[in-house]
């Protein structure tokens, strides 16, 4: 006989949050394209054919649209070298048309991110993945923010979740997810344990935790009987078992043990390519000051709401 559940969970969907940051993204694109005959472009960059980088454009093309930022998507021969590459991206970063531009994951393995990104111009790297906008993060200064784990922000600020003296715990490390995430918490006065595949005890971290974050591409990882009861649970997972795709939550055990906690799909989703929207806007915004002014960095979201 199970006990009754002792929390009601509250879903975090993503939708509601997802147009708060579209209104506020097509606000700031009206104002650029009347008023500074500016339009905001992203363009996307993929080597390969990789279906799920494939599936993530057609979701940024759909999003883009609806918050004003134009889309390209750029593909290239899964063949093409590293020089390529390079090549492509200093294309790029010389087209005064472009303000944003992100490279879709995964690569062909003779490829790098890293190599990649350190090619890529800081004022149009909207996923913060150069290690200008990385490092500029970890020494909290203005940067753009890599759109995922700033995500997951906007999303417990939207619901009213609190950060600040909180205990939370991230599972994975990776320079995109991760590893942002405990920076960004960290930044908002939390106490952050970063756990990753050698954690040698991973459920007892998260059984501490008041706000467990997990982005470690591994479906069903962390089950409700886990939790420490009344947890916040932001799910960045997305893994696609055949037609469904399902994150690393067990999303049927937390109910009733978590406070609240971000469906997959439906959750962190919705509000990652709203981020991006606002960051491409940013860059854009960034693009229009004399070089002297701009002082090569991008403007913060707290700085674009400023300008609008
Ligand atoms: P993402 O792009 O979603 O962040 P990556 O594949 O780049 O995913 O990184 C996965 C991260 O998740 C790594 O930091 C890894 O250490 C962590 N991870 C993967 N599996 C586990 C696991 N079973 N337990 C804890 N951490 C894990």
């Amino acid at each position: 006989m199970s006990a009754d559940p002792v929390t009601e969970t509250q879903l975090l969907r993503g939708a509601p949050v997802a147009a708060a940051l579209r209104a506020r993204s097509l606000a700031s694109s009206s104002l650029l394209r009347d008023n500074l005959g500016v339009v905001p472009t992203l363009v996307t960059l993929h080597v390969g054919a990789d279906p799920a980088a494939l599936a993530y454009r057609g979701s940024i093309e759909r999003s883009m649209a609806k918050a004003g930022v134009e889309h390209r998507g750029i593909t290239l021969p899964p063949t093409t070298s590293a020089e390529g590459l390079i090549d492509a991206i200093a294309a790029l970063n010389a087209d005064p048309l472009v303000h944003g531009v992100l490279i879709l994951m995964p690569m062909p393995p003779h490829l790098s991110l890293e190599i990649a990104a350190e090619h890529l111009d800081p004022m149009k790297d909207v996923d913060g993945v150069t290690p200008t906008n990385a490092g500029r993060l970890h020494l909290g200064l203005p940067a753009l923010r890599p759109s995922t784990p700033q995500g997951g922000i906007e999303l417990l600020d939207h619901y009213g979740i609190e950060i600040d003296g909180r205990d939370a715990v991230v599972i994975g490390r990776s320079n995109i997810v991760g590893k942002p995430m405990a920076t960004l918490m960290t930044m908002r006065n939390a106490t952050v344990t970063s756990c990753h595949r050698k954690t040698v005890d991973l459920a007892h971290h998260v059984s501490q935790a008041e706000v467990v974050a997990v982005a470690a591409g591994c479906p069903g990882l962390i089950r409700g009987d886990m939790l420490r009861e009344g947890a916040v649970v932001i799910d960045f997972g997305i893994n696609v078992i055949g037609d469904t795709i399902i994150g690393d939550v067990d999303a049927a055990s937390v109910m009733g043990v978590a406070a609240a906690y971000t469906p997959v799909p439906g959750g962190t989703g919705p509000v990652t390519v709203m981020v991006l929207a606002s960051n491409t806007i940013a860059a854009a915004f960034a693009s229009l000051a004399s070089p002297v002014e701009a002082d090569r960095r991008p403007l913060a979201p707290s700085e674009l709401d400023a300008l609008s």
